[in-house]
């Protein structure tokens, strides 16, 4: 399977993919609607089908550097029961994947929750036993200090849920860092505040060898977003502070030679961001 995989100076990032689909995201954002997006030429075809159906991913991103091994976000995971029925009690090979990409789970070094939703977090954990174990028993797992102090607060039993398989197993294990939105990893990997989303969300800014590349996390969803920025999704925290980040971010990166890699960007995964008019497209 095509996975994808991109080299930034000395290091590489390659995508393990979880679930790739048409359609279905239209709960996450719900003003792209299937005419709007007809008429966003540049979509077609990675992102959008020919019936305007949004073109999504759920994957792990690994970046490799000269010493170290990061994934960043896990997914939804195995086994796992979930409300939302398509990824409910999953039994896929992600772990077969990872290792067949190259990187068994022992081989971890990090990993890096750029926040604490359900399709970040699954893989955090795995079932053996009948009990959750870290995947990754070798790995320092790193959260955002502000996002775990507000997800385990906040009392919705689906987000416990969540937190009781996925994120507290881990916790309790002490594998788990909790580090400020701006937390430099290594000398080529640091995190930066994309808040909005969620209260402790962040990207991930790769940089070596002059070259530069952003893992989004979900202050973006999908690439519709760069033609309608104001489109925030119905999951985001903060609505206004999710329009403003983006907004930021687009100005910050647009006509760069900063590679643009979604969380949850359809293959090719990957582009440049350009402006367009008032707004931005991706260029892949
Ligand atoms: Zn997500």
């Amino acid at each position: 399977m095509n996975q994808g995989q991109w080299r930034i100076g000395e290091v590489t990032v390659t995508r393990v993919v979880e679930i790739e689909a048409t359609g279905g995201m239209t709960f996450i954002l719900p003003q792209a609607k299937r005419d709007i997006l007809k008429e966003i030429p540049w979509l077609y075809p990675h992102f959008a089908d020919e019936n305007g159906r949004m073109r999504g991913s759920i994957h792990a991103l690994i970046i490799e550097t000269p010493d170290r091994r990061i994934v960043v976000d896990t997914c939804i995971g195995n086994d796992k029961e979930r409300g939302n029925p398509p990824w409910n009690q999953l039994q896929t090979t992600f772990l077969e994947d990872l290792t067949a990409a190259g990187y068994p789970r022992d081989s971890i070094d990090n990993v890096l929750c750029t926040h604490l939703h359900v399709d970040h977090v699954g893989w955090n954990t795995m079932l053996v036993d009948g009990k959750w174990q870290p995947t990754f028993p070798k790995a320092r797992y790193l959260m955002g200090r502000a996002e775990f102090e507000h997800w385990r607060g906040f009392e919705e039993a689906a987000t416990q849920q969540v937190m009781s398989d996925s994120v507290l197993p881990v916790f309790d294990a002490g594998l788990v860092d909790l580090v400020e939105t701006d937390h430099k990893i290594c000398d080529q990997v640091s995190l930066i505040p994309t808040v909005g989303h969620s209260p402790g969300h962040v990207s991930v800014l790769i940089q070596s060898q002059g070259e530069e590349a952003l893992i989004t996390g979900d202050f973006i969803h999908h690439p519709c977003q760069m033609a309608h920025p104001e489109w925030s999704a119905s999951v985001d925290s903060d609505p206004e502070q999710a329009r403003r980040t983006r907004n930021e971010v687009f100005a910050r990166y647009a006509d760069t030679p900063t590679l643009i890699i979604g969380t949850h960007f359809h293959t090719p995964t990957a582009g440049h961001l350009k402006r367009d008019g008032d707004v931005y497209r991706l260029d892949v």
